[in-house]
């Protein structure tokens, strides 16, 4: 429920228009953030879903093959995006639910 308050909705529902979802399905934050590893040559290597996660990875750039770590990159960018259902069509659909 704590979730939920925080905008949170249910991975999928059983019926769309009233809301009802079962008790044990998976909740989508609104956003997420995502750390985008940049190889030395402006590629995107690697993508992770924590900055713990970026701060351990070691990948080779799926571009140019190089070598990527947190220290040998070019930068990290922090991203937010919005989740898949989010988006502006999703809430006008709720609103028009809604009244
Ligand atoms: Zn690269």
């Amino acid at each position: 429920m704590e979730l939920l308050s925080l905008g949170f909705w249910p991975e999928s529902f059983i019926d769309r228009r009233t809301g009802l979802a079962s008790p044990d399905v998976a909740l989508v934050a609104p956003r997420q953030t995502r750390w985008v590893i940049v190889c030395s040559n402006g590629h995107a290597a690697y993508t992770a879903k924590s900055e713990a996660e970026a701060s351990q990875a070691a990948v080779a750039c799926p571009v140019c093959q190089v070598a990527v770590t947190p220290t040998t990159c070019l930068r990290i960018d922090k991203q937010v995006a919005r989740s898949k259902g989010f988006g502006a069509s999703a809430c006008a659909a709720s609103i028009a639910l809604l009244s």
